[in-house]
C-alpha cells in the first residue's frame, strides 16, 4: 500500500481513468486512483448509452465534444485501443415551437464553433429517419458527424496507458475520510491505510457531493436514476440507423448490435441512489417507445437496466479546484452526457493541477464558483 502520492484520485469511472492517464503522460507518475468497486467502470461509465455529439447549447460544451471527439479519432493509433466511433449521426426531433426557436439558436452557435449541424424540416427528418413515425414533430436538428463510442473500449484504454506509464490503479479500495488542516488537504484515509498528499480529485460521478463532504465541502451534485433497454434482433434493421432523440419526451433510440436500444428520461425521478429498473416507468417508455418507433412492436428486450446520471443545477460539469480548500479538485457532474467528454476532461484537469491552470479550453464557465453568484443558463440539450 503506497503511503504518499502526487495526487489521489477518488473514483475509477472514465473521468478518474482519463485523469489518471493525463497525468501520468505530462510526467505526474506517483498517482494512486481508487475504486470502491471490484472493477473499473462500474458506476455510470459502465450503463450509458454510448452517446457521442456536438449538438450543445453552450459554447464550453461545444468545446469539449470537439477536443474529445479528436482525441476518439486518434485513440486507437495513440492507445493500442479501438474505441468504436461510428458516425451515424444525432437527429434531435421537437414538437414545440420554443424548442425549435431554442435549437435554431444552438445550432447557429455550433456553426460558429465549426461544427456542421443544421436545422431540419419535417420533410427532411422523414428521410433521415423514415422508420419514425412523426406524428406532432415540426422540424429539428441534425449533425452527421455525431455518433456512438464503445464506453469500455474508452475506460480500458485510459486504465491500461495510465498503468503503463506508472499510475496507480486500485479496485477495492474506498476513500473513507479526507483530512483537511487550516483548509489545505493533507491525507486521504482509505478503506486500506492513509495516503499523505497535497492533492485530490473528485471523480466519482454521482457519489461525488459525498466525497466532497468527506472534506467538508458541498458540491451541488445529484444522482438521478436514468433507465434503458435493448432489443433482440430485428431484422432488416439498417446499419446507419442514426441516433434518434425525441426531445420533448426525452426518449431515445440507437442501433445496439442488431437490435435498437432505447431510454426515455422520468424528467420526475427524485434524486437517490436506487438503481433497479421501475416497472411503471419502464411500461411508459416502452408504449412511448413502440408509437415513435412502430418496428419495436416485434421486437423482444434483451436487456435492460437503470443507472444514475450526476446532475448539476445548471446540467453542465464542475471543473478543477475548488477555491474554499487548497489541492481539492473537482472532475464531476456531467448531468448524463460525461462519456463523451471525458477524453477532454481528463486532459484539462491535468493542465490544471500541474500547470496551474487548465489552458487547453477555458473551463471557467465550469468552476464551481458560479454557484455563488447564482445559476446562470446552463445545458439545454440534455435527454
Ligand atoms: C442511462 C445512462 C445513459 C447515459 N448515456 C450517455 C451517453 O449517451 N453519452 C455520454 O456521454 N454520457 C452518457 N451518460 C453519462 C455518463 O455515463 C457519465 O456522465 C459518466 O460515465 C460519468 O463518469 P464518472 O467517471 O464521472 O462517474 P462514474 O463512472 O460513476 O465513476 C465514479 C466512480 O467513483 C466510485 N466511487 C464513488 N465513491 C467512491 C469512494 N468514496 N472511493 C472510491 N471510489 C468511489 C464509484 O464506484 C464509481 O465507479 C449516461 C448515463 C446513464 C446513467
Amino acid at each position: 500500500m503506497q503511503t504518499t502520492a502526487d495526487v489521489v484520485i477518488i473514483g475509477g469511472g472514465i473521468m478518474g481513468a482519463s485523469t489518471a492517464y493525463h497525468l501520468a503522460r505530462k510526467g505526474c507518475k506517483n498517482v494512486v486512483l481508487l475504486e470502491t468497486g471490484e472493477f473499473l467502470g462500474l458506476g455510470s461509465t459502465g450503463l450509458n448509452a454510448g452517446g457521442v455529439r456536438y449538438q450543445f447549447a453552450t459554447a464550453v460544451n461545444i468545446e469539449l465534444s470537439k477536443l474529445s471527439i479528436a482525441m476518439m479519432e486518434r485513440f486507437a493509433a495513440e492507445m493500442d485501443q479501438e474505441v468504436g466511433l461510428r458516425r451515424c449521426g444525432y437527429l434531435f426531433m421537437l414538437d414545440q415551437e420554443a424548442d425549435l426557436a431554442q435549437f435554431r439558436a444552438n445550432v447557429a452557435l455550433q456553426n460558429a464553433h465549426g461544427v456542421a449541424s443544421r436545422i431540419v424540416d419535417a420533410g427532411e427528418i422523414a428521410s433521415l429517419a423514415p422508420e419514425v413515425d412523426l406524428t406532432g414533430i415540426i422540424g429539428g436538428s441534425w449533425c452527421s458527424l455525431d455518433g456512438l463510442v464503445d464506453p469500455n473500449g474508452l475506460l480500458q484504454g485510459y486504465v491500461s496507458n495510465a498503468r503503463r506509464l506508472g499510475a496507480t490503479l486500485r479496485t477495492n479500495m474506498s476513500a473513507t475520510g479526507i483530512d483537511v488542516d487550516d483548509n489545505r488537504v493533507r491525507r486521504v484515509v482509505t478503506s486500506a491505510g492513509t495516503i499523505e498528499t497535497q492533492t485530490v480529485v473528485i471523480a466519482a460521478g454521482p457519489w461525488s457531493a459525498q466525497v466532497g463532504a468527506l472534506a467538508g465541502v458541498e458540491l451541488p451534485i445529484q444522482p438521478i436514476r436514468r433507465q434503458i433497454a435493448v432489443t433482440d434482433e430485428i431484422p432488416g434493421l439498417r446499419p446507419d440507423f442514426p441516433f434518434v432523440i425525441d426531445f420533448s419526451q426525452a426518449l431515445y433510440f440507437h442501433r445496439e448490435g442488431r437490435g435498437i436500444l432505447t431510454g426515455m428520461s422520468n424528467r420526475d425521478e427524485p434524486p437517490g441512489f436506487n438503481t433497479s429498473v421501475d416497472d411503471d416507468w419502464r411500461l411508459h417508455h416502452i408504449e412511448r417507445a413502440m408509437e415513435r418507433l412502430p418496428l419495436l412492436a416485434d421486437a423482444g428486450i434483451a436487456a435492460e437496466w437503470a443507472g444514475l446520471y450526476e446532475v448539476t443545477p445548471d446540467d453542465q460539469p464542475i471543473l478543477g479546484r475548488l477555491p474554499q480548500m487548497e489541492g481539492l479538485l473537482v472532475c464531476a457532474g456531467f448531468s448524463g452526457h460525461g462519456l463523451m467528454h471525458g477524453p477532454a476532461a481528463g486532459l484539462l484537469m491535468a493542465e490544471e493541477i500541474l500547470d496551474g491552470r487548465a489552458t487547453t479550453i477555458d473551463i471557467d464557465p465550469l468552476r464551481w464558483g458560479r454557484f455563488e453568484s447564482g445559476v446562470s443558463a446552463g445545458e439545454y440539450n440534455v435527454v
